[in-house]
């Protein structure tokens, strides 16, 4: 059984693969954060090296140790694992980390059938470490396996990405992440809650589970998103310079908060629309009714564009204060306040 919630394009490739004895040297596992890409990188070393008849069954010793990260055949290069004598952020995985890796390839695997080394984050690979990765993934020793995993593709080297059997892995669909969380006996309110907010990263909405900040943080954040639309023009613009502040320190972040603003703005499209049961702010139902009614569905779409046209805009490195400023003066005042 793999352990991986939904992907089932994914999960049944790598399946007949395994079957059909026809794995590839290099995977390139594509899709965004927290969408479980490590998990389905691991549950392929553990099927490589399973023990028991029906791989990855997860309850062998070989898959349990993998899952726990002490296999000495399946080694994670990322940044975090970047030297340690170097107090600096990593921003890069150097080629240092790339050659030690392509000697550690070069021997027969310790313990397992298989070597696996996962590359989290590849995007961040540096150009020099890119391509001497490739002479590897062109030719890879008997017995290796190369898994790379991006949210960024784009930022990879071309050469690179054709040499991989590429992967995809989509958010899912609130029902499938609600039915995960209370297989796992978490409450039905919050699953519905937490599947909600969880954007279809499944990672998130199990992080979610035992780390009460995730949920809190995100819930503030789209509070004061629903807040800005009574508000003046002044607490606009401080939002504004605020997020763009935000976009110069933490890209990932502020592309975050602008997903709450959609997911906002779509839920209030959908009270408009008479779809209220689909929204994913479950906790603000009666807010969500009062705001839309004060809306027209064509102001609503409308702004629902300029988000995305602020998003495009940032993507390409417009100036992130004018557009976030632009965007905060667009928001529809509403006629009930
Ligand atoms: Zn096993």
């Amino acid at each position: 059984m793999w352990p991986v919630i939904g992907q089932p394009k994914a999960v049944s490739l790598l399946e007949q693969s395994l079957e059909r004895k026809n794995v590839a040297h290099a995977y390139l596992i594509v899709g965004p954060c927290h969408v479980g890409k490590m998990t389905l990188a691991l549950s392929l070393a553990q099927a490589l090296n399973c023990l028991s008849g029906k791989p990855p069954c997860g309850e062998c010793p070989t898959c349990r140790r993998i899952a726990g990260g002490s296999f000495s055949d399946v080694g994670v290069v990322g940044l975090a694992k970047a030297s340690s004598d170097d107090s600096r952020a990593k921003t890069e995985i150097s080629i240092e980390q790339v050659r030690e890796l392509q000697h550690l390839a070069s021997l027969a695997p310790f313990e397992g059938r298989c070597r696996v080394f996962i590359i989290d984050q590849a995007e961040r690979l540096s150009l020099e470490a890119a391509n001497c990765l490739l002479k590897t993934i062109e030719e890879p020793p008997a017995g290796v396996l190369f898994v790379l995993l991006t949210s960024c593709e784009e930022a990879l080297p071309a050469t690179v990405v054709s040499r991989c059997q590429r992967l995809e892995m989509r958010p899912l669909a609130a029902g499938e992440i609600e039915n995960a969380l209370r297989e796992k006996n978490i409450e039905p309110e919050r699953a519905k809650l937490l599947s909600r907010l969880s954007r279809g990263l499944v990672g998130w909405a199990f992080s979610a589970v035992s780390d009460d900040s995730l949920v809190v943080g995100q819930l503030e954040m789209r509070d004061r998103v629903m807040s800005l639309s009574g508000g003046g023009l002044l607490p606009r613009l401080d939002y504004a310079a605020e997020l763009a502040g935000l976009f110069g320190r933490d890209r990932r972040k502020a592309n975050e908060v602008l997903g709450i603003w959609r997911d906002w703005w779509r839920d209030l499209m959908l009270v408009k629309l008479g779809l209220g049961n689909a929204v994913t702010s479950v906790d603000r139902t009666v807010e969500l009714d009062e705001m839309a009614a004060g809306l027209s569905l064509e102001e609503i779409r409308k702004f629902i564009g300029d988000i995305e046209m602020a998003e495009a805009a940032l993507g390409q490195n417009a100036s992130p204060r004018l557009a976030l400023e632009v965007l905060a003066l667009n928001i529809p005042e509403g006629r009930n306040g």
